[in-house]
């Protein structure tokens, strides 16, 4: 009989992401207002499909390795090295390798219940173990429970996503730095910026580069390049080096190189994007109220809206598919009476909000 790993074999299946088009095999719905991922609704720069266009007549090349043109790019926006940098095929590619080498198997992760799953995902699948912190009642990262847990249990690795998902709340530069700063010596910071380019940099963490800290940046959110899967993390060279051993050298797409590169050179494109957002934003905000629910101030393409319990929240939510609008919703409490709703165009805005409407009149509180 053929049978895999005992540690894999002892994983209960999941699939930590039921994509949109499964939900429309399943409902039978031909069309879908796509809320639920926090994928852009803006589309990629001009720029960058005019690049990735040109680019399809060489595929039948390989991208290059090394990603050295976007690499190039991105130091010099950074301010750092090249060396300093590793591309992957998104966070969720760079995380995965940076579980397999700091984590792996009997090693121990730190994480917050309810927060971006693949990190688990992967951690389980390396046959590692994982330890949670909650988040608190408002929706903020506990970083003072996650610190306790840091020195409790010993983890190599500590994950928190700045700005959150699926909270979208912040920590500012001074918050964030103490954090970093109580951390043990031998706890990595696995920090998750996927969002980071819909708030003011000088927000952020400062530039640091030190073994104790890898950032994961993407061209998923702001850059609307999700489905071409292109990201990449900040690190030291000596980090780097261990990624060379392990990363797949021909795992980028050629086009998604291309289609980086060029969005890197359309500044104008993503402030268009991020302010657009903002004002999405505002009009969920300027929704909940007028439906008297409550909602956590966000820092990211996405809002969470109170639905007042778990059981409301996943009600609202399958009946708003039901209706053709897929968001998605916080998996742990506290934040499981919230549902995530992401930034769309005007129409899907609206279309959002007067089903929203609906719905509330008819699912029970
Ligand atoms: C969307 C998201 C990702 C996934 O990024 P990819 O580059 O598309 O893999 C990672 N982390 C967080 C917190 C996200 O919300």
């Amino acid at each position: 009989m053929i049978r895999p790993t005992p540690a894999i074999e002892a994983i209960p299946a999941t699939t930590p992401f039921i994509g949109p088009e499964q939900l429309m095999r399943e409902t039978g719905l031909h069309e879908l207002v796509r809320l639920g991922a926090n994928e852009s609704a803006f589309g990629p720069s001009p720029k960058a499909i005019a690049a990735m266009r040109a680019e399809l007549e060489r595929l039948s090349w390989y991208g290059d390795p090394e990603s050295l043109d976007l690499r190039d790019v991105l130091a010099e926006r950074h301010g750092c090295r090249p060396d300093q940098i590793v591309v992957g095929a998104g966070i969720d590619d760079l995380m995965g390798l940076a579980v397999r080498a700091f984590v792996g198997p009997g090693g121990r992760a730190l994480t917050t219940r309810g927060s971006y799953p693949t990190l688990n995902y992967h951690v389980i699948g390396y046959g590692g173990t994982l330890v949670f912190a909650t988040y608190r009642d408002d929706g903020s990262l506990d970083l003072d429970a996650l610190l306790a847990l840091t020195r409790s249990e010993k983890p190599s690795l500590v994950y928190l996503a700045n700005p959150d998902n699926p909270s979208g709340t912040f920590l500012d530069r001074s918050e964030l730095s103490s954090f970093y700063e109580a951390l043990p010596e031998d706890a990595l910071l696995l920090l998750d910026e996927a969002y980071a380019d819909f708030v003011d940099g000088g927000a952020l963490l400062p530039k640091i580069f030190d073994d104790r800290l890898i950032r994961l940046r993407t061209f998923s959110k702001a850059y609307g390049l999700a489905g071409a899967r292109i990201g990449y993390a900040l690190m030291t060279e000596r980090n780097v080096q261990t990624f060379q051993k392990i990363r797949l050298h021909y795992g980028i797409n050629r086009n998604a190189q291309v289609g980086a590169l060029a969005s890197l050179h359309d500044d104008a494109f993503r402030d268009a994007v991020v302010a657009e957002t903002a004002e999405a934003r505002e009009e969920y905000y300027a929704l909940a109220r007028e439906l008297g629910r409550g909602f956590i101030p966000s820092q990211t393409n996405f809002v969470c809206i109170d639905m007042g319990t778990a059981e409301r929240a996943t009600a609202v939510m399958n009946e708003l598919l039901r209706r053709g609008v897929w968001i998605r919703k916080p998996g742990a409490a506290p934040l499981d009476r919230y549902v995530r709703v992401s930034a769309g165009t005007r129409a899907m805005r609206d279309a959002f909000a007067n089903a929203l409407r609906v719905v509330l009149t008819e699912v029970p509180a």
